[in-house]
Protein backbone atom coordinates (compact mmCIF):
# COMPACT_ATOMS: atom_id res chain seq x y z
CA UNK A 1 0.00 0.00 0.00
CA UNK A 2 1.17 3.66 -0.84
CA UNK A 3 2.12 5.71 1.54
CA UNK A 4 -0.05 8.41 0.47
CA UNK A 5 -2.99 6.39 1.57
CA UNK A 6 -2.50 6.30 5.15
CA UNK A 7 -5.21 8.74 6.56
CA UNK A 8 -6.09 10.11 9.82
CA UNK A 9 -4.45 11.30 13.06
CA UNK A 10 -5.06 8.90 16.10
CA UNK A 11 -4.57 9.06 19.75
CA UNK A 12 -4.13 6.37 21.82
CA UNK A 13 -6.47 6.52 24.62
CA UNK A 14 -4.96 5.53 28.13
CA UNK A 15 -7.25 4.72 30.48
CA UNK A 16 -6.71 3.20 34.18
CA UNK A 17 -9.87 1.81 35.93
CA UNK A 18 -12.16 3.34 33.46
CA UNK A 19 -10.83 6.94 33.84
CA UNK A 20 -9.26 8.50 30.86
CA UNK A 21 -5.52 10.01 31.65
CA UNK A 22 -5.33 13.47 31.27
CA UNK A 23 -2.71 13.15 28.53
CA UNK A 24 -4.81 10.97 26.56
CA UNK A 25 -7.39 14.57 26.02
CA UNK A 26 -4.15 16.85 25.54
CA UNK A 27 -3.05 14.80 22.63
CA UNK A 28 -6.81 14.97 21.26
CA UNK A 29 -6.30 18.35 21.94
CA UNK A 30 -2.97 18.56 19.82
CA UNK A 31 -4.46 15.55 17.24
CA UNK A 32 -7.45 18.07 16.82
CA UNK A 33 -5.06 20.88 15.17
CA UNK A 34 -3.05 18.07 13.07
CA UNK A 35 -6.34 16.48 11.93
CA UNK A 36 -7.87 20.10 10.85
CA UNK A 37 -4.81 20.95 8.87
CA UNK A 38 -4.33 17.66 7.03
CA UNK A 39 -8.08 17.77 6.33
CA UNK A 40 -8.13 14.40 8.01
CA UNK A 41 -10.31 12.92 11.11
CA UNK A 42 -9.13 12.15 14.23
CA UNK A 43 -9.46 8.90 15.94
CA UNK A 44 -9.53 8.02 19.44
CA UNK A 45 -8.37 4.52 19.92
CA UNK A 46 -9.60 2.85 23.26
CA UNK A 47 -8.64 -0.64 24.61
CA UNK A 48 -10.25 -2.18 27.94
CA UNK A 49 -12.66 -4.17 29.48
CA UNK A 50 -16.40 -2.30 29.75
CA UNK A 51 -15.18 1.07 28.49
CA UNK A 52 -17.97 1.95 25.93
CA UNK A 53 -19.21 4.16 28.55
CA UNK A 54 -16.34 6.83 28.80
CA UNK A 55 -16.13 6.44 24.39
CA UNK A 56 -18.12 9.49 24.64
CA UNK A 57 -15.90 11.83 26.91
CA UNK A 58 -13.15 11.27 23.95
CA UNK A 59 -15.41 13.15 21.85
CA UNK A 60 -16.17 15.70 24.00
CA UNK A 61 -12.72 16.43 23.43
CA UNK A 62 -12.23 16.54 20.21
CA UNK A 63 -12.15 13.17 19.04
CA UNK A 64 -14.32 12.84 15.21
CA UNK A 65 -14.97 8.89 15.78
CA UNK A 66 -13.61 6.15 18.80
CA UNK A 67 -12.64 2.81 17.81
CA UNK A 68 -13.96 0.73 21.19
CA UNK A 69 -11.72 -2.83 21.82
CA UNK A 70 -13.57 -4.31 24.73
CA UNK A 71 -12.31 -7.48 26.31
CA UNK A 72 -11.74 -9.05 29.81
CA UNK A 73 -8.39 -9.77 28.88
CA UNK A 74 -8.02 -5.95 28.06
CA UNK A 75 -9.33 -5.03 31.46
CA UNK A 76 -5.50 -4.39 33.33
CA UNK A 77 -2.21 -3.38 30.52
CA UNK A 78 -0.67 -6.47 29.66
CA UNK A 79 2.01 -5.66 27.41
CA UNK A 80 1.94 -8.82 24.65
CA UNK A 81 -2.13 -8.42 24.87
CA UNK A 82 -2.39 -4.63 23.95
CA UNK A 83 0.60 -4.68 21.71
CA UNK A 84 -1.47 -7.09 19.62
CA UNK A 85 -4.57 -5.51 19.41
CA UNK A 86 -3.42 -2.10 18.83
CA UNK A 87 -0.90 -3.79 15.86
CA UNK A 88 -3.60 -5.80 14.67
CA UNK A 89 -6.29 -2.31 14.46
CA UNK A 90 -3.45 -0.21 12.77
CA UNK A 91 -2.64 -2.87 10.14
CA UNK A 92 -6.41 -2.89 9.00
CA UNK A 93 -7.09 1.00 9.07
CA UNK A 94 -3.66 2.42 7.76
CA UNK A 95 -3.71 5.51 10.58
CA UNK A 96 -1.57 8.24 8.66
CA UNK A 97 -0.22 9.58 12.66
CA UNK A 98 -0.62 7.66 16.18
CA UNK A 99 0.14 9.64 19.29
CA UNK A 100 0.51 8.20 22.42
CA UNK A 101 1.39 9.46 25.67
CA UNK A 102 4.77 9.10 27.28
CA UNK A 103 3.61 6.96 30.27
CA UNK A 104 4.64 4.01 31.86
CA UNK A 105 1.94 2.26 29.56
CA UNK A 106 3.07 4.63 26.36
CA UNK A 107 6.58 4.13 26.70
CA UNK A 108 6.04 0.41 26.64
CA UNK A 109 3.49 -0.02 23.96
CA UNK A 110 4.68 2.38 21.47
CA UNK A 111 8.27 1.09 20.55
CA UNK A 112 6.68 -2.64 20.63
CA UNK A 113 3.51 -1.96 17.75
CA UNK A 114 6.20 0.60 16.02
CA UNK A 115 8.74 -2.71 15.77
CA UNK A 116 5.87 -4.84 14.32
CA UNK A 117 4.19 -2.33 11.77
CA UNK A 118 7.62 -1.23 10.55
CA UNK A 119 7.76 2.27 11.58
CA UNK A 120 9.91 4.55 13.11
CA UNK A 121 8.82 6.59 17.12
CA UNK A 122 10.09 9.84 18.29
CA UNK A 123 9.53 9.56 21.45
CA UNK A 124 8.93 11.95 24.10
CA UNK A 125 7.84 14.96 21.65
CA UNK A 126 7.41 18.44 23.15
CA UNK A 127 6.32 19.81 20.18
CA UNK A 128 4.07 18.20 17.06
CA UNK A 129 3.57 20.27 13.38
CA UNK A 130 2.83 19.33 9.97
CA UNK A 131 5.54 20.96 7.76
CA UNK A 132 3.28 22.91 5.01
CA UNK A 133 4.55 21.09 1.56
CA UNK A 134 5.39 17.74 2.76
CA UNK A 135 2.41 17.11 4.90
CA UNK A 136 4.72 15.45 6.89
CA UNK A 137 4.83 15.17 10.98
CA UNK A 138 7.83 17.39 12.62
CA UNK A 139 8.15 15.50 16.02
CA UNK A 140 10.56 18.19 17.63
CA UNK A 141 12.16 16.75 21.07
CA UNK A 142 15.22 18.05 23.37
CA UNK A 143 18.45 16.15 22.95
CA UNK A 144 21.75 15.39 24.00
CA UNK A 145 21.26 16.15 27.38
CA UNK A 146 18.27 19.08 26.44
CA UNK A 147 21.37 21.10 25.16
CA UNK A 148 19.61 20.67 21.77
CA UNK A 149 16.11 20.20 19.96
CA UNK A 150 16.08 18.33 17.39
CA UNK A 151 13.18 17.55 14.57
CA UNK A 152 12.19 14.53 13.23
CA UNK A 153 10.44 13.13 10.79
CA UNK A 154 9.51 9.66 9.57
CA UNK A 155 9.21 10.09 5.69
CA UNK A 156 9.47 6.61 4.17
CA UNK A 157 7.71 4.74 6.51
CA UNK A 158 3.57 4.99 7.75
CA UNK A 159 2.70 5.48 10.35
CA UNK A 160 4.47 8.41 12.10
CA UNK A 161 4.45 7.64 15.59
CA UNK A 162 5.37 9.46 18.63
CA UNK A 163 4.84 9.80 22.46
CA UNK A 164 4.42 12.67 24.08
CA UNK A 165 4.67 13.96 27.95
CA UNK A 166 2.19 14.82 29.88
CA UNK A 167 1.60 18.05 30.69
CA UNK A 168 3.34 19.40 27.27
CA UNK A 169 -0.08 19.68 24.81
CA UNK A 170 -3.17 21.93 25.58
CA UNK A 171 -6.73 19.65 26.01
CA UNK A 172 -9.80 21.73 24.54
CA UNK A 173 -12.42 22.59 26.21
CA UNK A 174 -15.14 19.75 26.98
CA UNK A 175 -17.83 19.98 25.02
CA UNK A 176 -20.76 17.64 25.23
CA UNK A 177 -22.73 19.28 22.13
CA UNK A 178 -19.60 17.30 20.74
CA UNK A 179 -20.76 13.86 18.48
CA UNK A 180 -18.87 11.19 16.48
CA UNK A 181 -19.03 7.54 15.88
CA UNK A 182 -18.10 5.15 18.00
CA UNK A 183 -16.65 1.95 16.13
CA UNK A 184 -17.11 -1.51 18.21
CA UNK A 185 -14.03 -3.99 17.03
CA UNK A 186 -13.48 -7.52 18.39
CA UNK A 187 -9.97 -7.93 19.85
CA UNK A 188 -9.76 -11.33 18.34
CA UNK A 189 -7.48 -12.69 21.60
CA UNK A 190 -7.51 -15.41 22.83
CA UNK A 191 -5.87 -17.25 26.68
CA UNK A 192 -3.30 -18.32 24.97
CA UNK A 193 -2.21 -14.42 23.74
CA UNK A 194 -1.93 -13.91 27.76
CA UNK A 195 1.56 -14.72 29.10
CA UNK A 196 1.68 -13.24 32.29
CA UNK A 197 -0.59 -14.03 35.01
CA UNK A 198 -1.04 -10.81 37.52
CA UNK A 199 -1.15 -12.20 41.15
CA UNK A 200 -1.87 -8.71 42.72
CA UNK A 201 -2.51 -4.95 42.00
CA UNK A 202 -0.79 -2.92 44.82
CA UNK A 203 -2.14 0.77 44.13
CA UNK A 204 0.80 3.22 45.28
CA UNK A 205 -0.81 5.61 47.68
CA UNK A 206 -0.73 9.60 46.43
CA UNK A 207 -1.86 11.63 49.40
CA UNK A 208 -1.19 14.85 47.10
CA UNK A 209 -2.14 16.10 43.68
CA UNK A 210 -0.17 15.62 40.62
CA UNK A 211 2.03 18.82 40.11
CA UNK A 212 1.03 18.68 36.55
CA UNK A 213 -2.22 19.31 37.38
CA UNK A 214 -1.04 21.98 39.96
CA UNK A 215 -2.83 25.69 39.15
CA UNK A 216 -0.23 27.18 41.50
CA UNK A 217 3.34 25.48 42.23
CA UNK A 218 6.08 26.92 44.36
CA UNK A 219 8.95 25.43 43.44
CA UNK A 220 12.16 25.15 45.53
CA UNK A 221 15.47 24.61 44.03
CA UNK A 222 19.49 24.24 45.58
CA UNK A 223 19.27 27.87 46.66
CA UNK A 224 17.17 26.75 49.67
CA UNK A 225 20.12 25.45 51.60
CA UNK A 226 18.72 22.54 53.33
CA UNK A 227 15.65 20.08 53.42
CA UNK A 228 14.57 21.12 56.50
CA UNK A 229 13.84 24.96 54.10
CA UNK A 230 11.07 23.58 52.34
CA UNK A 231 8.34 23.67 55.15
CA UNK A 232 8.37 27.41 54.31
CA UNK A 233 7.57 26.58 50.64
CA UNK A 234 5.10 23.95 51.90
CA UNK A 235 3.72 26.96 54.19
CA UNK A 236 3.64 29.37 51.04
CA UNK A 237 2.41 26.47 48.58
CA UNK A 238 -0.66 26.31 51.11
CA UNK A 239 -1.75 30.14 51.24
CA UNK A 240 -1.70 29.92 47.57
CA UNK A 241 -3.41 26.64 47.10
CA UNK A 242 -1.55 25.51 45.52
CA UNK A 243 1.73 22.50 45.53
CA UNK A 244 5.49 22.39 46.68
CA UNK A 245 7.86 21.33 43.40
CA UNK A 246 11.45 21.57 42.80
CA UNK A 247 14.57 21.06 40.46
CA UNK A 248 16.75 17.88 40.10
CA UNK A 249 18.94 19.44 42.32
CA UNK A 250 17.07 18.97 45.34
CA UNK A 251 15.87 15.58 44.00
CA UNK A 252 19.21 14.30 43.96
CA UNK A 253 19.97 15.85 47.53
CA UNK A 254 17.07 14.03 49.22
CA UNK A 255 14.96 17.34 49.91
CA UNK A 256 11.63 16.28 47.87
CA UNK A 257 10.39 13.34 45.95
CA UNK A 258 11.14 12.44 42.34
CA UNK A 259 7.97 12.92 41.17
CA UNK A 260 7.66 16.58 42.43
CA UNK A 261 11.03 17.38 39.95
CA UNK A 262 9.78 20.01 37.29
CA UNK A 263 12.02 19.71 34.12
CA UNK A 264 13.21 17.61 31.03
CA UNK A 265 14.09 14.37 33.24
CA UNK A 266 10.95 15.47 35.46
CA UNK A 267 7.42 16.17 34.88
CA UNK A 268 6.38 19.22 32.30
CA UNK A 269 4.33 21.73 34.31
CA UNK A 270 1.97 24.35 33.19
CA UNK A 271 0.34 26.22 36.37
CA UNK A 272 -1.23 29.80 36.21
CA UNK A 273 1.39 30.55 38.84
CA UNK A 274 4.84 28.85 39.12
CA UNK A 275 7.21 30.75 41.79
CA UNK A 276 10.87 29.41 41.35
CA UNK A 277 12.90 29.95 44.72
CA UNK A 278 16.91 29.64 44.66
CA UNK A 279 16.40 27.91 41.32
CA UNK A 280 19.18 28.90 38.94
CA UNK A 281 17.25 28.12 35.63
CA UNK A 282 19.08 25.61 33.80
CA UNK A 283 17.59 24.44 30.73
CA UNK A 284 16.91 21.25 31.60
CA UNK A 285 14.74 22.60 34.08
CA UNK A 286 13.02 25.71 31.99
CA UNK A 287 11.94 23.36 29.61
CA UNK A 288 9.65 22.04 32.15
CA UNK A 289 7.94 25.02 33.37
CA UNK A 290 8.68 27.94 30.73
CA UNK A 291 5.32 27.39 29.38
CA UNK A 292 3.63 28.35 32.59
CA UNK A 293 1.08 31.49 33.01
CA UNK A 294 3.00 33.73 35.43
CA UNK A 295 6.75 33.12 36.27
CA UNK A 296 8.26 34.74 39.81
CA UNK A 297 11.42 34.02 40.65
CA UNK A 298 13.80 34.70 43.46
CA UNK A 299 17.10 34.40 43.33
CA UNK A 300 20.25 36.48 45.57
CA UNK A 301 22.06 36.53 41.90
CA UNK A 302 20.91 39.14 39.66
CA UNK A 303 22.55 37.57 36.55
CA UNK A 304 20.58 33.62 36.74
CA UNK A 305 19.61 32.43 34.00
CA UNK A 306 15.97 32.01 35.42
CA UNK A 307 15.54 35.83 35.18
CA UNK A 308 15.38 35.41 31.59
CA UNK A 309 12.36 33.39 31.78
CA UNK A 310 10.51 35.10 34.59
CA UNK A 311 8.01 37.21 34.23
CA UNK A 312 8.31 39.30 37.82
CA UNK A 313 12.14 38.61 39.40
CA UNK A 314 12.95 39.65 42.88
CA UNK A 315 16.75 39.52 43.68
CA UNK A 316 17.11 38.62 46.96
CA UNK A 317 17.79 35.65 49.58
CA UNK A 318 14.82 33.26 49.99
CA UNK A 319 15.12 32.71 53.65
CA UNK A 320 13.77 36.24 53.67
CA UNK A 321 11.87 37.17 50.86
CA UNK A 322 9.65 33.95 51.12
CA UNK A 323 8.51 34.35 54.98
CA UNK A 324 8.17 38.38 53.85
CA UNK A 325 5.47 37.19 51.28
CA UNK A 326 3.49 34.47 53.35
CA UNK A 327 2.99 37.37 56.09
CA UNK A 328 1.76 39.73 52.97
CA UNK A 329 -0.63 37.20 52.06
CA UNK A 330 -1.78 35.98 55.93
CA UNK A 331 -2.64 39.71 56.28
CA UNK A 332 -4.78 39.96 53.29
P1 LIG B 1 21.72 25.40 41.24
O1 LIG B 1 22.04 25.37 39.81
O2 LIG B 1 22.81 25.08 42.20
O3 LIG B 1 21.13 26.84 41.54
C1 LIG B 1 20.83 27.34 42.80
C2 LIG B 1 20.41 28.79 42.64
O4 LIG B 1 20.02 29.29 43.88
C3 LIG B 1 21.52 29.71 42.13
O5 LIG B 1 21.03 30.44 41.01
C4 LIG B 1 21.81 30.63 43.30
O6 LIG B 1 22.12 31.96 42.89
C5 LIG B 1 20.50 30.61 44.05
N1 LIG B 1 20.64 30.83 45.49
C6 LIG B 1 21.54 30.30 46.34
N2 LIG B 1 21.27 30.70 47.62
C7 LIG B 1 20.17 31.49 47.55
C8 LIG B 1 19.39 32.18 48.52
N3 LIG B 1 19.69 32.12 49.83
N4 LIG B 1 18.34 32.91 48.08
C9 LIG B 1 18.01 33.00 46.76
N5 LIG B 1 18.71 32.33 45.82
C10 LIG B 1 19.76 31.57 46.19
N6 LIG B 1 17.32 19.88 36.42
C11 LIG B 1 16.03 20.04 36.73
O7 LIG B 1 15.67 20.90 37.53
N7 LIG B 1 15.09 19.21 36.17
C12 LIG B 1 15.39 18.24 35.29
O8 LIG B 1 14.49 17.52 34.84
C13 LIG B 1 16.76 18.08 34.92
N8 LIG B 1 17.12 17.13 34.02
C14 LIG B 1 18.43 17.06 33.64
C15 LIG B 1 18.81 16.16 32.62
C16 LIG B 1 20.13 16.09 32.22
C17 LIG B 1 20.48 15.14 31.11
C18 LIG B 1 21.10 16.90 32.82
C19 LIG B 1 22.54 16.84 32.38
C20 LIG B 1 20.75 17.78 33.84
C21 LIG B 1 19.42 17.87 34.27
N9 LIG B 1 19.03 18.76 35.27
C22 LIG B 1 17.71 18.92 35.55
C23 LIG B 1 20.00 19.47 36.11
C24 LIG B 1 20.22 20.92 35.69
O9 LIG B 1 21.23 20.98 34.71
C25 LIG B 1 20.69 21.75 36.91
O10 LIG B 1 21.86 21.16 37.45
C26 LIG B 1 19.65 21.87 38.00
O11 LIG B 1 18.42 22.29 37.48
C27 LIG B 1 20.12 22.88 39.05
O12 LIG B 1 19.22 22.94 40.11
P2 LIG B 1 19.08 24.26 40.98
O13 LIG B 1 18.72 25.40 40.10
O14 LIG B 1 18.20 23.92 42.10
O15 LIG B 1 20.55 24.41 41.59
Amino acid sequence: MAISEYKGVWVFAEQRGGEILNVSLELLGKGRELADSLGTKLTAVLLGDQVKDIASELIHYGADEVIVVEDKLLKVYMTETYTKVMTKVINERKPDIILMGATAIGRDLAPRVSARIHTGLTADCTSLEIEEDTKNLLMTRPAFGGNIMATIICPDHKPQMSTVRPGVMVKMERDECRSGEIIELSSELTEKDVNVEIIEIVKEEKAKMKIEEAEVLVSGGRGLGKKENFATLELLAKELGGLVSGSRAVVDAGWIDRDYQVGQTGKTVRPNLYIACGISGAIQHVTGMEDSDLIIAINKNSTAPIFEVADVGIVGDVEKVIPAVIEELKAL
